[in-house]
């Protein structure tokens, strides 16, 4: 579309006639305001602008024009006076893309149009593609830049410029480019671009960019060697976000995130490079794994909440604990890890896990709560106990094991005998496992005698392992591994299941009697025993008051809050519970009254000092009259000889449980014993014992 802006009317029409014959749309202005509005509203491609019109002059309105978003790009042709040569510069001036002398020549006015149109097209677009290549490069960052290698002669684009720090229109020189990069760094960009001009290879690297007033950026370098033009091009980008989320990264993937410590990638990277360096100067690195005692207990009593912040808590203490030197990682769970390095071992790792152990006794304070949690470590040293990271820290990993079996609070050192152990461990672990899947377990039953009535009223279910090579495994072998392991949960089950099944024969054969088994802390931490006691007792069709569950006072230390709620859970299902082993714990009477317990076992550790001890009598004695005064049926374990028998029975115990009456055996053999009277099967036992 052509404006022309003209006061004559008769010159409009007849530029008109010579731009529609041309092939334009033509729109009119019959004075300079009107044309420049016209301008802005209507955007042509071409303006024809007569200088004398009256109020605003052709000169006027050109300048106007410009001064417009529309207007700056659009062509403007001045119609001057012939030879007026005064106002050719001065349409210039104003910012016209071309003259025209008048009168304009027939067609002429046409073809200058046409040749204007063109050209102004190509300058739009033109225009178009700078805009849109600066607009990418802000997007990507991204600048580029050209270097004559001769005369060392830098040519930047507005986005470089910018990247380097400069003013959009400034030149930017060679030297102000290395400048602007960071001295750690501006050798080796110098070097790797004067090889890309002397080998003309391509080149690619990162350097950190030192800008005034600003933090430091990251930019990439990338380029090749034009040979054609000889010169080095290159593009600058400046990376420093991406490398912000890549550092982010790399940071998530080496650190623990609750206590932003080294993780365990982390820890392994930081030891082989610790066994390295005191491999090259002969020194020794300690590797020390510490376990907080009590978390277990803190996370099931307190809540994970409380859980996290205690390990932040712990995390913070060890941090203050050691020197900047040794490197502290987050493992898992509650278990954290040193790296000691450059000293005298082992004495210096000896002081720092008494520090440790020191550290550990002041009470934490977490979310209102005061706790007391100890510390147990295991230490294995380099380059004694082993030469790699996995070794030593598995070796660590072996001394903490023995700590935590003596009773934690501790720090042992590696020692070899230890391995034994271990090794021992995994394969009684692995017993088990196997043993659930192929029926190595059994159940054996140990008949429990009512005093007055010398009747079997009852039988305790004990666990064996038969092992098809090693034999008969007893429980205390296996049952604090399989507590640890988690492997308690399914022998628990099979044990519920096993008992109530065969417990529900017995009835059916005729002996109503109680059977009596054993829970351990981990069944009475999980609410699961409830439903799984019902499920049992409900498959094996076996009355609810014939099944008692004993529990040992330790038992419900852990967590006696969530104890008492489960033991009250499984009592309204009817069944009875006793107290297994009392007198070997706390053996706290305001503590017993807090928990629904029916009977209560007399440890054997009592009974067998029976008649050799006073003392032990009137232990006995005492515990029956606390059991009494709390409502609960005692009975005796361990029971081996007559004369035990006759001093119960005097202190009005009301059950007896040993092997004076049967040990414990295999229910087919249980079962032949019951069609037997007591005495007589006593006669028997003993005979075969
Ligand atoms: P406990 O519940 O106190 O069981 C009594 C232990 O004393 C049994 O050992 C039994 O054989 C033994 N015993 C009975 N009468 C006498 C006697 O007159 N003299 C002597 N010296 N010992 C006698 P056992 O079968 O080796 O079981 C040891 C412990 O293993 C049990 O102590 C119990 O705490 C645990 N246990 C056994 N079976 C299971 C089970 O199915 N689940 C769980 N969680 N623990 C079990
Ligand atoms: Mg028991
Ligand atoms: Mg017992």
């Amino acid at each position: 579309m052509v404006l022309v802006a003209d006061d004559d009317v008769f010159q409009r029409m007849v530029a008109r006639i010579s731009l529609v014959e041309a092939g334009f749309d033509v729109v009119e202005a019959a004075d300079g305001a009107e044309a420049v509005a016209v301008v802005e509203r209507d955007r042509p491609d071409l303006v024809v602008l007569d200088v004398l019109m009256p109020g605003m002059d052709g000169f006027q309105a050109c300048a106007a024009m410009r001064a417009t978003t529309s207007g700056a790009m659009v062509q403007i042709l001045i119609a001057t006076a012939q030879e007026d040569t005064r106002a050719i510069e001065q349409a210039f001036d104003a910012g016209a893309t071309d003259f025209i002398a008048k009168p304009i020549p027939g067609r002429l006015l046409g073809y200058r149009a046409r040749y204007l149109y063109r050209s102004g097209r190509n300058l739009a677009d033109l225009e178009t593609h700078r805009a849109r290549l600066t607009r990418a490069e802000e997007i990507a960052r991204l600048g580029s830049w050209e270097l004559d290698p001769e005369t060392r002669t830098l040519r930047c684009s507005s986005q470089a410029t910018r990247l380097l720090g400069h003013g959009e229109n400034d030149t930017v020189t060679w030297q102000q480019l290395l400048d602007r990069i960071h001295v750690e760094d501006r050798d080796r960009v110098a070097w790797t671009l004067e090889s890309a001009i002397r080998d003309r290879h391509d080149f690619e690297l990162e350097a950190r960019l030192v800008l005034p007033s600003e933090p430091d950026r990251v930019a990439v370098l990338r380029g090749e060697f034009d040979g054609a033009r000889q010169r080095l091009l290159g593009v600058i980008q400046d990376i420093t976000e991406r490398h912000q989320i890549e550092a982010r990264i790399h940071h998530l993937a080496h650190h623990d995130p609750l206590t932003n410590l080294p993780n365990r990638t982390l820890f392994r990277d930081r030891l082989e490079n610790a066994l390295a360096r005191a491999q090259r100067d002969g020194s020794r690195v300690a590797v020390m794994i510490l376990d907080a005692d009590k978390f277990k207990d803190i996370n099931d009593t307190l809540g994970h909440g409380v859980g996290d912040q205690f390990l932040q808590t712990m995390a913070q203490r060890l941090q203050e604990s050691v020197r900047g030197s040794d490197t502290i990682a987050r493992l898992g769970g509650d278990e954290f890890a040193i790296i000691q390095v450059g000293l005298n071992q082992p004495e210096n790792s000896e002081v720092l896990s008494n520090r440790l152990l020191k550290v550990f006794r002041t009470p934490f304070s977490v979310a209102g709560h005061e706790i007391r949690s100890g510390v147990s470590i295991g230490v294995a040293l380099y380059p004694d106990h082993g030469s790699i990271p996995d070794e030593l820290l598995a070796r660590a990993d072996v001394a903490l094991y023995r700590v935590k079996g003596e009773g934690r609070g501790q720090f042992r050192h590696f020692d070899p005998s230890m391995d034994d152990d271990l090794r021992a461990r995994r394969e009684l672990e692995a017993d088990m496992r196997r043993g659930l899947d192929e029926g190595w377990f059994e159940l054996h039953y140990q008949p429990q005698v009512d005093v007055a009535s010398r009747r079997v009223v009852g039988a305790e279910a004990l666990i064996r392992l038969r092992h098809p090579d090693k034999g008969l495994i007893a429980p205390n072998h296996f049952i604090p591994l399989a507590e640890e392991t988690g492997l308690i949960q399914p022998i628990g089950e099979w044990v519920l299941r096993t008992a109530c099944r065969d417990a529900a024969a017995w009835a059916r054969a005729g002996h109503a009697l109680r059977i009596s088994l054993n829970l351990s802390a981990n069944q009475i931490h999980d609410r699961r025993v409830v439903e799984l006691v019902r499920a049992s007792l409900a498959e094996s069709g076996l009355a609810p008051n014939r099944l008692e569950l004993e529990i040992t006072e330790s038992v419900l230390m852990r967590d006696p809050a969530m104890a008492r709620q489960v033991l009250e859970q499984l009592r309204r299902l009817g069944v009875s519970l006793a107290m297994d082993d009392f007198g070997t714990g706390y053996s706290s009477l305001s503590y017993l009254q807090l928990f629904p317990f029916d009977r209560l076992k007399i440890d054997r550790s009592f009974v067998h000092q029976l008649g050799s001890s006073d003392h032990s009598a009137s232990i006995v004695r005492a515990i029956v009259a606390l059991g009494k005064s709390l409502g609960m049926a005692i009975t005796a374990e361990g029971v081996e000889h007559a004369h035990q028998v006759d001093i119960l029975e005097r202190e009005r115990c009301d059950e007896i449980q040993g092997f004076y009456f049967g040990r414990p055996v295999p229910d087919a053999e249980f079962r032949g014993g019951l069609a037997v009277p007591v005495a007589a099967a006593t006669e028997m036992i003993a005979a075969l014992a």
